[in-house]
């Protein structure tokens, strides 16, 4: 039998918990004004940083937000911008 190979980050000790929040050079900030409430930025996001929180609104979170800027692309309003970390482009 051939080498199994993995294209999840798991190995010998399990799976590794990446630090995704750490490659964010820009945040996503929402703009709550002009959000619909349409749950399309929930959907897109690869490591479900957007969550429906207890108030029922949608609702970006940053422990594993890595900045990707998907939810801004596809939010249909323009509610999310992403923002420059620590006001540099590499804060
Ligand atoms: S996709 Fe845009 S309008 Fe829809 S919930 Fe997200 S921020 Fe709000
Ligand atoms: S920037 Fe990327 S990782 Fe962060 S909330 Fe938006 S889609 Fe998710």
């Amino acid at each position: 039998m051939s080498e199994r190979k993995h294209i999840s980050p798991i190995g010998q000790e399990g799976l590794y918990v990446l630090d995704t929040a750490s490659w964010r050079t820009h945040r996503p900030v929402m703009d709550k004004n002009t959000c619909v409430e349409c749950g399309i930025c929930l959907s897109y996001c690869p490591v479900n940083s957007i969550i429906f929180n207890d108030e029922n609104k949608y609702e970006i979170t940053y422990n594993y937000c890595k900045g990707c800027g998907i939810c801004a692309v596809e939010c249909p309003k323009k509610s999310i911008s992403m923002v420059a970390e620590g006001g540099e482009d590499h804060g």
